[in-house]
C-alpha cells in the first residue's frame, strides 16, 4: 500500500530543496494537496500527517468530502472549472477559490458567500499558454477582472493561478511561471496586497517555485496515480 505520510514528507523536502536553490524561504510555499477523485479516508491520512489543505475540482465530489470530514478542521480550495448555475455551494463550503475567469462567476460568488463567514479568498485563472481548449481568462483580459473582482465586497482577490500546457521541454514550462509572476507584478501596482501564485502541479513544481509560485497544487506525489478519464480539468461539474 502507498503511504500518504511518507510521500507527503517527500514533497515536503522536494518544496524545502527547490526554495533553497533560488533562496526562498520554504515557509512561503504553502502545499494545497490535490484530493480529486479520492476517498475520504486517503484525505484523513494526509491530515494526520500535517496536511490540513486540500484542493477539490468537482463540485458534487468536494461538497460529499466536506460532509464526511467536517469533524477535521480542513482549509478547503476549489480548483475546478465553475458553472455559473453552480456558484452557491461554492460561496457557502470553500475557503479558497482558484478558478475565477469571469466577472459573472466572481459577482455570483460574492452574492451568494454567506454574510456570517469570512470574504472568500479568490485567485484568477490565466489561460497563460493561450490554449483554446483551457478555462481561464486571458493574461491581456487579467487587469480588466481584476478590476471588477477587487470590487466585489464578499471577495477578497489574493492573486492569480494558472496550469500551463503541458510540455515536453522545461525550459517551456518556466517561460509560462515566468510569465505568471510577471502579470502578478503588473497587477501588484495596482493591488499591492496581492500575495498568490497558485502553480506548479506534481510535473512542474521545481520550475513554478523557481518563478515564485506560493501555492503549489499537488495530487499525484501525494495519493498516487489517478485512474485515467477522471483526472481531465475540464470535465464538467
Ligand atoms: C489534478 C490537478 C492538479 C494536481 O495534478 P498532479 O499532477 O496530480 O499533481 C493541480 N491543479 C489542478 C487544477 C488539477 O486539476
Amino acid at each position: 500500500m502507498k503511504n500518504i505520510a511518507d510521500n507527503i514528507c517527500t514533497v515536503r523536502a522536494q518544496i524545502a530543496r527547490a526554495a533553497k536553490v533560488t533562496g526562498r524561504k520554504p515557509q512561503g510555499i504553502q502545499l494545497l494537496a490535490v484530493s480529486k477523485t479520492r476517498q475520504a479516508d486517503e484525505l484523513r491520512q494526509a491530515f494526520a500527517a500535517g496536511q490540513h489543505a486540500f484542493g477539490e475540482n468537482y463540485l458534487q465530489e468536494g461538497l460529499d468530502k466536506i460532509e464526511a470530514l467536517a469533524d477535521l478542521a480542513i482549509e478547503w480550495h476549489f480548483i475546478g472549472p465553475i458553472q455559473s448555475n453552480k456558484t452557491r455551494p461554492i460561496a457557502e463550503h470553500f475557503q479558497w477559490v482558484h478558478s475565477v475567469d469571469r466577472a459573472k462567476i466572481a459577482r455570483r460568488l460574492s452574492e451568494q458567500r454567506p454574510p456570517d463567514m469570512a470574504p472568500l479568498n479568490v485567485c484568477l485563472q490565466v489561460n497563460i499558454s493561450a490554449e483554446e481548449s483551457k478555462s481561464g481568462c486571458m493574461p491581456d483580459d487579467v487587469l480588466a477582472l481584476a478590476r471588477d473582482v477587487a470590487q466585489l465586497p464578499r471577495l477578497k482577490l489574493r492573486g492569480l493561478m494558472a496550469i500551463p500546457a503541458a510540455s515536453q521541454d522545461p525550459q517551456h514550462q518556466q517561460r509560462a511561471f515566468a510569465a505568471m509572476r510577471t502579470l502578478l507584478q503588473q497587477l501588484q501596482t495596482e493591488f499591492p496586497l496581492l500575495d498568490t501564485l497558485s502553480m506548479g502541479m506534481s510535473g512542474d513544481m521545481d520550475a513554478a517555485i523557481a518563478e515564485g509560485a506560493s501555492i503549489v497544487r499537488i495530487g499525484t506525489a501525494i495519493f498516487g496515480t489517478r485512474n485515467s478519464n477522471s483526472n481531465t480539468q475540464e470535465t464538467p461539474l
